[in-house]
């Protein structure tokens, strides 16, 4: 059997058994955006890491050294976010083929640290090595949430509403964009590759969820809102059933589809990388925390319900039901996008 056999989620549902060896104080380990590890009575400690490697997650010909900085540091401080959490300490450590400059090098750790800036993170450590081809990047970051607000995936109960803090589409609108090389006008353009190359960690609205007391959970779109909103799904023993009406779709991501002869709904569904958050929320809530949401300045989208009938639903236009496949972005299956 290889990889490609069960898929990156596969395998690590196979390999999660295994981690727990001195289970005392570990709230979660593998399976969530962060391990949440018990500090003291109040407060849990989060860490997560991201690898990004040329050629499967960059090209480096897309972007400068500092805008990839950014991104290294933002993918991670997204999984931070979806736990409720403040990002703290930043751990980075690279491969680095010998053809690549120090110049480059240095701007990419000036991007790293201005978006370290915006969130008070420091780099606090990492390792340097050699790479005989592509460029490889791990970050590793902790962050600090309070016990009783830390955002998990399996929490979610049926009845709940899911809610999106950002649209979705945008990032891999702009992945396609600069990959096929779509003669697509700039304005619409860039808001679009800009998603996808230097998107914002929804720190905020992690924040704000995490203290509303009525979310139940939370993930980070990283593979794509069917494949992550199949996570909280499968992880809390629920289904979904969404709304076709519901989904925000932005008039670039839908206007930069009708060049490029996609369906926007398609990738909104199933395109990876937008960084905003899903979150579940107490439907009794719902009103009271979106006029808090408008009064912060926080987006909220609601854009279905949890079931409890397993998969994803969804209602289109017409008025029928159709079945939402997991189809987002997973490493090894043959059904990677
Ligand atoms: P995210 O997209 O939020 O970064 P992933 O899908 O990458 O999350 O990972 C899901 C879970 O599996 C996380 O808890 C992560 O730490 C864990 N994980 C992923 N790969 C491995 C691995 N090789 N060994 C141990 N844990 C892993
Ligand atoms: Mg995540």
């Amino acid at each position: 059997m290889r990889l490609c056999d069960i898929g990156e989620f596969g395998f690590i549902d196979r390999i999660a058994p295994m981690g727990l060896i001195r289970p005392e104080h570990v709230v979660r380990g593998i399976g969530d955006d962060c391990a949440v590890i018990e500090l003291d009575d109040v407060n849990c400690l989060l860490i997560t890491t991201d690898l990004l490697v040329e050629r499967v997650h960059f090209q480096r010909s897309w972007s400068t050294a500092h805008i990839l900085g950014r991104k290294a540091l933002a993918v991670n401080v997204s999984d931070i976010a979806a736990c409720g959490g403040i990002p703290r300490d930043a751990f980075v450590s690279i491969a680095v083929p010998g053809h690549i400059e120090l110049e480059w090098l240095e701007s990419f750790y000036q991007g790293m640290t201005s978006l370290a800036g915006e969130f008070d993170i420091n780099v606090l450590g990492g390792d340097t090595t050699r790479s005989r081809s592509d460029l490889v990047i791990n970050v590793a970051l902790t962050g600090v949430v309070p016990r009783d607000e830390v955002l998990l995936r399996n929490t979610a109960q049926p009845g709940d509403i899911i809610v999106l803090t950002g649209p979705t589409g945008q990032s891999a609108a702009g992945c396609e964009i600069l990959l096929h090389q779509h003669q697509i006008p700039d304005s619409l353009a860039d808001p679009l590759t800009k998603a996808h190359l230097d998107p914002r960690p929804h720190v905020k609205e992690g924040r704000f969820l995490a203290t509303c007391h009525c979310c139940s959970a939370a993930i980070d779109v990283s593979d794509g809102l069917s494949s992550d909103l199949g996570h909280i799904c499968s992880q809390s023993g629920t289904g979904a059933l969404l709304c076709e009406d519901k989904i925000p779709l932005t008039e670039a991501l839908s206007s930069a589809c009708r060049h490029m002869g996609r369906d926007p709904l398609d990738l909104a569904l199933h395109g990876g990388e937008d960084y905003v958050l899903i979150a579940t929320i107490k439907e009794a809530s719902l009103s009271r925390l979106e006029d808090e949401a408008k009064h912060q300045g926080i987006d909220l989208f609601p854009i279905g319900i949890l079931q409890e009938k397993p998969g994803i639903e969804i209602v289109r236009r017409s008025g029928i039901t159709e079945a939402v496949p997991p189809r987002g972005w997973n490493h090894f299956t043959k059904t990677s996008e």
